[in-house]
């Protein structure tokens, strides 16, 4: 097994360790049967617990006045929102978001991708055109807040105003927003919003769909009425309730991530000092302040990702699914990225947790593998030049 007291992590986008106030309040509910939909004072309690997370939730996205809805996951509140205006939704995603926007917007009425800009931002004025050439009865657009791999925030007041034009509602996967940026559902403006615990300093199992009260969303799995009925299977009350305290620790955790800015430039410039030929995507746009997706000219990522894991630092292609396999980018693809760039990339998302130190053994290893490659070009290249010699 891993010592992982050694380890460097800096996966932040992939999932964070959750809060010790959360762990603190997962575990002391974890030990009491809490079954909100039960008559007696444990169901009444466990109600109550519920009642107070929604609170907070939206007490720190201005959203009193809106639905919450507690989901197991950040994906389930994505197929909610896509699927739960019916069948006869045309959804208009961008080409970044993540699958679990894209997929579930296959089985809707119509769907359109709308692209991105080379800088990783939608392009709004395609958004516009495409809307307006639909006649379908209920439009949605989903544009996500900021994107898992870049960190490139969207702009979604723009993309609201024109929304509204349309009549077409407005869903944005805020997953990696919240905790990293301010957030508030009322300043945007859209109908409805994803946030997913594990990414925001509650744990695994815990996720929530924000709505206002005049979006006809309907549940898209069946059984019992929980959630307003709006999603059905007994809650998992403790991670519910972590996710609350989670939320009442949301100023405070955005002020952490906000003060890796610093840092994640410090290892922008450490890269740009060692290779000329790296490229950060995105490197000029508002980005959530903890993450930088950068190239290593001629090292695949699947390749990266060993050495650093060897040097016991734990990075991200950015794009690895389930099964653990490296894709190239999705994303980086819809920015006109080429193959080829693309497969060189990684993604480095700090923690709150991260220091200088961290980003010093990140350099000094990055420029360890990088050399190496420069090596074997030269090697492979004065060998070429031999061959073409003997030839002459
Ligand atoms: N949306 C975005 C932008 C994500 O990055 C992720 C996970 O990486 C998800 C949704 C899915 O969230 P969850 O892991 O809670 O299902």
């Amino acid at each position: 097994m891993a010592d992982l007291s050694k380890a460097i992590y800096l996966d932040a986008n992939a999932t964070l360790a959750p809060l010790p106030e959360v762990v603190d309040a997962v575990v002391e509910h974890l030990r009491r049967p809490l079954n909100p939909s039960s008559i007696h004072q444990y169901g009444a309690y466990a109600k109550y617990v519920i009642e107070e997370a929604r609170s907070q939730v939206g007490q720190y996205l201005g959203a009193q006045g809106a639905h919450v809805v507690f989901t197991s996951c950040g994906t389930e509140a994505n197929n909610l929102a896509l699927r739960g205006l019916g069948q006869a939704t045309h959804v208009f995603a961008s080409a970044i978001e993540h699958t679990s926007v894209l997929q579930p917007a296959q089985h809707t009425g119509a769907k359109t991708i709308i692209p991105v800009l080379e800088t990783g931002v939608i392009n709004v004025e395609a958004l516009e055109d495409a809307l307006a050439t639909s006649d379908a009865p209920i439009k949605l657009v989903s544009v996500m807040l900021a994107n898992n791999e870049t960190g490139v925030i969207q702009p979604l007041t723009d993309v609201v105003d024109i929304a509204r034009k349309y009549n077409a509602f407005v869903h944005t996967d805020a997953s990696q927003a919240v905790g990293k940026i301010d957030v508030d559902l009322e300043v945007l403006g859209v109908d409805m919003m994803t946030l997913s615990g594990h990414k925001m300093g509650a744990t695994q199992g815990v996720a929530a769909l924000v709505f206002q009260k005049s979006v006809p969303l309907h549940a898209i799995q069946w059984g019992g009425g929980q959630e307003m009925r709006f999603r059905a299977g007994t809650e998992n009350v403790a991670a519910i309730r972590g996710f609350g305290v989670a939320c009442s620790h949301l100023v405070r955790t955005t002020a952490l991530f906000q003060n890796l800015a610093s840092l994640r430039d410090q290892l922008e410039v450490g890269i740009a000092e060692i290779s000329k030929e790296s490229r950060v995507f995105g490197q000029h746009r508002w980005r959530l302040p903890n993450t930088s997706c950068l190239t290593m000219p001629g090292v695949k990522h699947e390749t990266q990702l060993i050495h650093f894991d060897l040097a016991n630092i734990a990075v991200s292609s950015g794009a690895a699914c389930s099964s653990g396999k490296v894709d190239v980018s999705p994303v980086l693809l819809a920015m006109g990225i080429s193959k080829e760039i693309a497969q060189t990339a990684l993604r480095i998302s700090l923690t709150p947790a991260s220091c200088r130190e961290d980003i010093e053994t990140f350099i000094t290893a990055w420029r360890q593998l990088y050399h190496m490659q420069l090596t074997k070009r030269h090697l492979a290249e004065v060998r070429a030049n031999q061959e073409l010699k003997q030839h002459a």
